[in-house]
C-alpha cells in the first residue's frame, strides 16, 4: 500500500480559504493514487486562545482539564476539513487521537506516544477514504485525553507515518522548507535542500520551531523521510533523511537570548569555521561562558544578551562562506 502522511500546521488551516487550498493539495495527491492520512493542527492561534481562556477561569488549571480543552482545537480542524473534502466529492473521515489509536504516557501537556493501534486508520484507508487525524493528542491508560506539547502535531504525523510504514511524511507549513536561520526574521536566510536527522534534531532542539524535535527523533528511529514544504506554493522543500554531507554549516539558531548554536555535520573537524566564529566573537568583544564543539554542533553560551544584529552578522559570514 503506497501510503503517505501529510501534516498541515495552524497557519495552513487558519480559515475557510486556506482550508480550500489544503483540500486542493490533498485531492491532487489522492488522484495520483496514494493512500492518504492527513494530520492537522488547530486553526491559527486557537491553542493560544484556549490557554488564555482557561487561565482567565482559574489561576491553577488542572492538567487533565487543560488537555481536554486544548484537544478541541484540533478536533474542530479535522471535522471542518473532512466536511469540505466530502462536499468536494472526495470521501474522507475525521478521527480524534483516541479514535486513531494513539496511546500516550500520562504526562499531560507533554505526553509521549507509546504506541499506535493503526487498525482503524487502515480500515478506513482500505475503503479508499482520506483519513484525517487530529494532531497533538492521544489518550493515556485511563482513557483521558493527553496532549504532546506545543508544536506536537508534527510528532503525531511522523509517528503515524512510522506506524504505517508510510513512504514519506510531508510537513506543510507557511515556510517552504528549513532555512539557514528563521526566514521570517532574516531575508538572507537560505533554503536547505537536504538535512540529516541528526542535523535537524540539533536545529529543532536549539529552538527553531519549524519542526517539533520529537518528530525528528521518531523519523530517525523508524527511517521515515520527512519532507517540509509550503502549503501555499509548489517549490521543492527540505528533505530530512539519513543523507550525511560533511563540513557544511546548515543553520544558525538562537535559543535563549544568550545562547547560539551553529549546526552542521562534521563541525568538530571544521577548523576554519571554528576560527571564523572565534574571530567574530573577538571582534564584537563578546564574553563567553561556554564554548562546546560536538560532531554536528557548536553551541556558545554568552555572558550577556546576544542581539539579532550579531546573530545576523554570524549568519552572513558563515553562510556566505559556503
Ligand atoms: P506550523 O503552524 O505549520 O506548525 P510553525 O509556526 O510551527 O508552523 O513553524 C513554522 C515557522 O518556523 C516559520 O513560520 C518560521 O518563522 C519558523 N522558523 C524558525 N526557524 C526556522 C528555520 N530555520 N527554517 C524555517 N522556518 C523557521
Ligand atoms: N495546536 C498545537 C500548538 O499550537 C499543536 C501544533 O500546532 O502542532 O502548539
Ligand atoms: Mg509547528
Amino acid at each position: 500500500m503506497n501510503t503517505i502522511v501529510l501534516k498541515f500546521g495552524g497557519s495552513s488551516v487558519a480559515d475557510n480559504e486556506k482550508l480550500k487550498l489544503v483540500a486542493e493539495k490533498i485531492i491532487g495527491l489522492y488522484k495520483k493514487g496514494h493512500k492518504i492520512v492527513v494530520v492537522v493542527s488547530a486553526q491559527g492561534k486557537t491553542t493560544d486562545k484556549l490557554i488564555e481562556e482557561a487561565e482567565t477561569l482559574s489561576p491553577k488549571v488542572e492538567d487533565r482539564e487543560m488537555d481536554a480543552l486544548l484537544s478541541t482545537g484540533e478536533q474542530m480542524s479535522i471535522a471542518k476539513l473532512s466536511i469540505l473534502l466530502n462536499q468536494l466529492g472526495y470521501p474522507s473521515i475525521s478521527l480524534t487521537g483516541w479514535q486513531a489509536g494513539i496511546y500516550t504516557n500520562n504526562t499531560n501537556q507533554n505526553a509521549i506516544i507509546k504506541c499506535i493501534d493503526t487498525s482503524r486508520i487502515r480500515e478506513e484507508l482500505e475503503k479508499n477514504k482520506i483519513v484525517i487525524v487530529a494532531g497533538f493528542q492521544g489518550i493515556n491508560e485511563n482513557k483521558d485525553i493527553t496532549t504532546l506539547g506545543r508544536g506536537g502535531s508534527d510528532t503525531t504525523a511522523v509517528a503515524i507515518a512510522a506506524a504505517l510504514s508510510a513512504q514519506n511524511c510531508y510537513i506543510f507549513s507557511d515556510v517552504d522548507g528549513v532555512y539557514t536561520t528563521d526566514p521570517n526574521r532574516l531575508a538572507e536566510a537560505k533554503k536547505l535542500p537536504a538535512l540529516s536527522y541528526e542535523e535537524m534534531l540539533e536545529i529543532s532542539s536549539e529552538g527553531a520551531k519549524v519542526l517539533h524535535n520529537r518528530c525528528v527523533e521518531i523519523g530517525e528511529k523508524f527511517k521515515v523521510p520527512i519532507i517540509t514544504k509550503s502549503t501555499f506554493n509548489n517549490k521543492p522543500g527540505t528533505v530530512i533523511s539519513d543523507i550525511i554531507e560533511e563540513n557544511t554549516i546548515k543553520s544558525i539558531v538562537k535559543k535563549d537570548i544568550s545562547r547560539i548554536a551553529i549546526v552542521g555535520n562534521g563541525m568538530i573537524r571544521n577548523f576554519p569555521k571554528i576560527q571564523s566564529i572565534l574571530d567574530l566573537i573577538e571582534k564584537n568583544k563578546l564574553e563567553m561562558l561556554e564554548f562546546n564543539v560536538s560532531e554536528s554542533k557548536i553551541s556558545i553560551n554568552f555572558k550577556n544578551q546576544i542581539s539579532d544584529q550579531i546573530l545576523d552578522e554570524i549568519h552572513l559570514k558563515l553562510i556566505n562562506e559556503i
